[in-house]
Order: C-alpha cells, then sequence, then structure tokens
C-alpha cells in the first residue's frame, strides 16, 4: 500500500507534544480560502511512498513520542494511513494525533479515528482565526480519544509556535500553525524561506 506525501519531519516540536514524526500528506479538495498549504491541495501532487518503507523511517529516529498526520487531507488516504499506525505499533507505543478538515462526527465510525489519540478537526475558517496556538480558526475542535495526551496539548490557549525544518532534500519548510498575518507578511514568510 502507498501513501502520497506532501512532506515529512522529525523531529519536531509544534504540532502536538513531545518530540513528533511530522506526515503531510498529499491532496485536499475543500479548498479553504486562506489554506497555509496550498501546494498540499493537488490530488496528484507530491510523491509516493510504500507505508512499509514509511514505518521503517519512522521506527529509526531516535526518542520519538508519537506522530502527528496533518495534509493536505488525511482521511482521503485513511486506510493507508490506518496501515501505517497499525504496523507501527507492531513495534512501538507511538501516540497519534490527526487533523482533519472533517468534522468528528463525518468520521467517528473510521477505523482510522479509533487509532488515533487525539484529533483536530474541521477546516480552516479565514475570518475565525484567533491567533491561538494548535489551531487555524477557533471552529476547531481538540477531540481527546484517549487519555494520552490529556493536560498535555495547549490547545488554543497560547501564541502559536512554528520552527523550520530542513528536509534532507534541501527543502525548507515552516512547521506549526503559523501566526496569523497579512497575504503580504505570508508572501514575505515565504520569499525568505525560500532564500535561507
Ligand atoms: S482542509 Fe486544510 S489542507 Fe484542505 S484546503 Fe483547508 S486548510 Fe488547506
Amino acid at each position: 500500500m502507498r501513501l502520497r506525501l506532501y512532506n515529512r519531519a522529525s523531529p519536531i516540536h509544534t504540532l502536538g507534544p513531545f518530540n513528533r514524526y511530522g506526515i503531510w500528506v498529499q491532496g485536499c479538495s475543500r479548498r479553504c480560502d486562506g489554506c497555509i498549504t496550498p501546494e498540499g491541495q493537488p490530488l496528484d501532487g507530491g510523491y509516493e511512498m510504500e507505508v512499509e518503507e514509511l514505518c521503517r523511517e519512522i521506527l529509526r529516529e531516535p526518542g520519538l513520542e508519537g506522530i502527528t498526520i496533518s495534509g493536505g487531507e488525511p482521511y482521503l488516504q485513511a486506510e493507508a494511513l490506518a496501515e501505517l499506525i497499525e504496523m507501527l505499533r507492531l513495534s512501538a507505543d507511538l501516540g497519534v494525533i490527526v487533523y482533519t478538515g472533517n468534522l468528528y462526527e463525518q468520521i467517528r465510525e473510521e477505523r482510522l479515528t479509533g487509532l488515533c489519540d487525539a484529533i483536530i478537526d474541521g477546516p480552516y475558517m479565514k475570518d475565525r482565526d484567533d491567533n491561538k496556538s494548535l489551531r487555524g480558526s477557533d471552529n476547531q475542535r481538540l477531540i481527546l480519544l484517549t487519555d494520552r495526551y490529556k493536560g498535555l496539548i495547549p490547545f488554543g490557549t497560547i501564541n502559536r509556535q512554528t520552527e523550520k525544518f530542513v528536509s534532507s532534500e534541501g527543502f525548507t519548510a515552516l512547521v506549526g500553525v503559523p501566526p496569523k498575518c497579512t497575504e503580504e507578511e505570508r508572501q514575505w514568510q515565504m520569499e525568505v524561506s525560500l532564500i535561507e
């Protein structure tokens, strides 16, 4: 089974607690105004990777507490992601946080949902961007599905944090939910990030 990915980075610290492996899947049809990853929207963009290969790569990373899956829309590749999580948990006790544009009520019966410790749900709504931590807008909710992250995710309570990650291919990415800014400031940030 294969996944279509936009990016991956590890360790990251701005999309959940502790050291995490970040996976951004490729493809989303929602087209939210102000989406921070428009390059992740085309369903045929990004690159493909075997689930087994990604599993081996994650297990090689030292000191991980868990993974965070974002996108793109993870539920467009829900079966392959469920496969990945089940494969990982045969060898390691890793926590799972998933960002989705769906509402929890729409995905509560999915196999992938049953494997998550926490879900942050709902589409990005530009006019409800409150500049708060770990969410794009205040319509989004943190749904704890196990006790694993109880009291450990400062969701919507502090300022946003980001970190820069340089991939092995030299690609610079801003990881985390970026602070609210104007379109001009966003363009400037992207240009700086490409130059550096
Ligand atoms: S759901 Fe997320 S990835 Fe999809 S368009 Fe909206 S902000 Fe972008």
